[in-house]
């Protein structure tokens, strides 16, 4: 059987002794001496090669060999050539990704390793961030396969390095250091300031101080962590300011002057002034963060959820989140930002409303029906919708079990402090069509593969406790993020795809029922098995912005079965046609979702904006069918001739008739402009079915 040796780059290629040879010889020549026959075969005898290992594997074995031999001369020769080779080719690499860095259409087409539509522009900035990265993977890839090693053996370290260069599995954020996402409690900051994560801020006393430190606060959050951060006390905290400031029934004053300047602002006007301030702070571009704008997420409760998760909730004066003030102050804001969304093109805040259901319907009905106007006027936002307070979604897209809900005078709400230490991938696609190649049953080795993904995830947050050890981590010090609420997240991509190999259709069948519940299931019954009361695990169909392209890419140039260039993150295929609205709810509903408890977003494609009637209607739909977290993506139409936004998908500006139109719509969780996609991504976007009031269905 012939051995195939994986290269650097992941490419498998036929394993040759001759070229091992050669470069065994070239040590020898520059040690000024001459290897013989007999000394090369004496030297390759103690080496083992099989299939799947990497060439850097074979030339450790190499090095070790030649000492074993006794050719310390020759084995340091042997190093030295392996390192200057390396060097040149890092150099050359680098070289050449800055070129096309540079010629790259935008900065998400030119990005090699985690492209993503976040970025504006491209230009110096980005590029010295984009430089560094596939060091980050290497440097990443060492420390956690040493660290894989020490506590499962080499065996499990070289599967796992086999596994991402086959594309069975992938890493997320491998070009981070930082730990992925995190929903913060601000607690501490009332507490302290920002003194605790190294900053020199004092605890805010006033509206005043409480946005400027806000913006300060998430910009440092967000240079310690790789993916978004999620505030979901923001406005409940901006509440008790602006309580403090003007008094407990603020709201009911809205229209009173209350600045003696020449501008005569009233109250409304510099609570509107202040969403100002915070909102377009944070969506400039920042320098810790490679010029990407940060992540941001916050929360609206309606009542039940606001009692649930802060009925015990006191600050640190003793004073109690009043839901009057703060039920005001969360529909001006959402009010406040739809329509600044006309002024600007504003990705953040990533916006979910967590509604309580209850008997088939939303059961705080003053907040479904507000929910489904701000549908209705164009909003664009995230409904998280459960039948117990017990979890939220805090993220774009992560759902999170609340473990602890209690409240404390050093921690504050229990319950918003979660999120996802590390997400790892496997491709299901490739998976389950290796397994048929093999002629091995795909549940087995996907229960299998699942199985190490545990153990490489053990090993990250062992590396993780490890900083914190040494005073790395103040994030998780000061008590902003919980380490033990944190998720390891097990990710899944590709399983719309495995089923279409599988033969199975994408409709809401029972066949498919059951594939989704066996597979996500394998997953569930994993995470169970490795929870212990330090760790816990969850599974996320993850968004896949990058990834979902990269996986279509690298199986279809291995010869798998890929039908589309871009895996879905849905349970369904999105340029079907055939399907309406409603099979697209039950298509999350329930009997899908039941094992993804790390979350997974419906975004409903429509082509135009539904009545107040209907989004209730919906409202009612996914409290039914259990369909717990979803959005409805209308492309917002950006005039780049006159600057005109518009919350409808048009085709000319109602402004001034030009065609030369841009769009807006989500390209994972996040509102952007198409443009700024990645090329691949943009041509999927334009794949994207938009459904029109025809294909609601009957419910609605
Ligand atoms: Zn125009």
């Amino acid at each position: 059987m012939e051995t195939k040796i994986v290269k650097r780059d992941g490419k498998e290629v036929l394993f040759s002794i001759d070229k091992i040879k050669d470069a065994i010889s070239k040590a020898f020549i520059a040690s000024g001496t001459f290897a013989t026959e007999e000394t090369l075969t004496a030297v390759l005898s103690h080496l083992r090669v099989r299939s799947g290992m990497g060439v850097e594997d074979i030339q450790n074995q190499v090095e070790v060999a030649l000492m074993a031999e006794g050719y310390f001369q020759v084995a340091k020769n042997y190093m030295v050539y392996r390192y200057k080779h390396s060097e040149d080719r890092e150099t050359l690499e680098k070289l050449n990704f800055l070129i096309d860095y540079c010629s790259a259409s935008n900065a998400a087409t030119g990005s090699k390793y985690d492209a993503n539509a976040n970025v504006e522009k491209k230009n110096i900035a980005t590029l010295i961030g984009e430089l560094p990265k596939s060091n980050y993977i290497r440097l990443n890839r060492r420390l956690l396969t040493n660290r894989i090693e020490k506590m499962f053996g080499k065996e499990v370290a070289d599967k796992y390095i086999n596994l991402l260069n086959t594309h069975v599995l992938y890493k997320n954020d491998e070009t981070s250091l930082a730990n992925y996402c995190a929903s913060v409690t601000m607690y501490p900051w009332l507490l302290e300031g920002t003194k605790a994560i190294g900053g020199n801020a004092v605890a805010p006393t006033n509206l005043k101080a409480f946005c400027g430190g806000f913006v300060n606060m998430v910009f440092m959050v967000s240079s310690m962590l790789s993916g978004a951060c999620a505030t979901p006390e923001f406005l409940m905290y901006m509440n008790y300011f602006c309580e403090k400031e003007y008094g407990e029934d603020y709201y009911k004053r809205a229209d009173e002057v209350v600045e003696l300047s020449l501008k005569n602002r009233t109250i409304d006007k510099i609570l509107t002034d202040c969403f100002q301030q915070v909102v377009y702070s944070i969506n400039q571009p920042a320098g810790a963060r490679n010029y990407q704008s940060v992540f941001w997420n916050i929360s609206y409760y309606d009542r039940y959820y606001f009692e649930s998760i802060f009925g015990d909730f006191r600050f640190p004066d003793g004073e109690k989140p009043h839901w009057d003030s703060l039920n005001w102050l969360q529909k001006r804001f959402m009010r406040w930002f739809n329509q600044e969304r006309t002024r600007a093109v504003l990705t953040f805040p990533v916006e979910t409303m967590a509604l309580l259901s209850e008997n088939g319907d939303v059961k705080d009905k003053e907040y479904a029906d507000f929910t489904a106007q701000m549908y209705a006027e164009g909003h664009s936002f995230f409904t998280y919708m459960s039948d117990s307070a017990d979890s939220l979604a805090s993220c774009c897209r992560l759902r999170n079990e609340i473990t602890d809900n209690g409240f404390s005078y050093t921690l504050g709400a229990g319950g918003v402090s979660t999120g996802s230490k590390s997400v790892l991938t496997i491709n299901l696609n490739r998976a389950i069509q290796y397994a048929v190649r093999q002629g091995i049953a795909y549940q087995d080795y996907i229960e299998q593969v699942v199985d190490l993904m545990h153990k490489v995830q053990l090993a990250y947050d062992a590396n993780l406790h490890e900083l914190q050890k040494q005073g790395m981590l103040p994030l998780f010090d000061s008590g902003f993020v919980n380490l033990s609420r944190q998720y390891l997240t097990i990710g899944v991509n590709g399983l719309v795809e495995g089923a279409e190999f599988l033969g199975i259709k994408i409709t809401d069948n029972d066949d498919y029922a059951h594939y989704v519940q066996e597979v996500l299931g394998i997953i569930e019954k994993k995470n169970k098995e490795y929870r212990t009361k330090d760790v816990m695990f969850n599974c996320e169909m993850i968004p896949a912005e990058n990834v979902g392209v990269k996986h279509a890419k690298w199986d279809k140039e291995d010869g798998y079965v890929v039908p589309r260039e871009c895996y879905n993150s849905y349970f369904y295929v999105v340029e079907d046609e055939s399907l309406n609205v409603m099979d697209k709810f039950k298509l999350h509903g329930r009997r899908y979702v039941e094992h993804l408890t790390g979350g997974s977003a419906l975004h409903c494609n429509l082509e135009e904006h539904l009545s107040q009637a209907q989004y209730r209607n919906l409202l009612r739909v996914a409290a039914q069918e259990g369909t717990n977290y979803f959005t409805f993506n209308i492309p917002n139409t950006v005039c780049n001739k006159c600057g005109h936004i518009d919350k409808r998908y048009l085709k000319a500006c109602p402004e001034c008739g030009s065609t030369d139109l841009d769009y807006l719509t989500r390209i994972i969780g996040y509102l952007k402009r198409i443009s700024n996609f990645s090329e691949a991504r943009q041509r999927e976007a334009a794949r994207r079915y938009y459904a029109n009031q025809s294909k609601l269905g009957q419910a609605v």
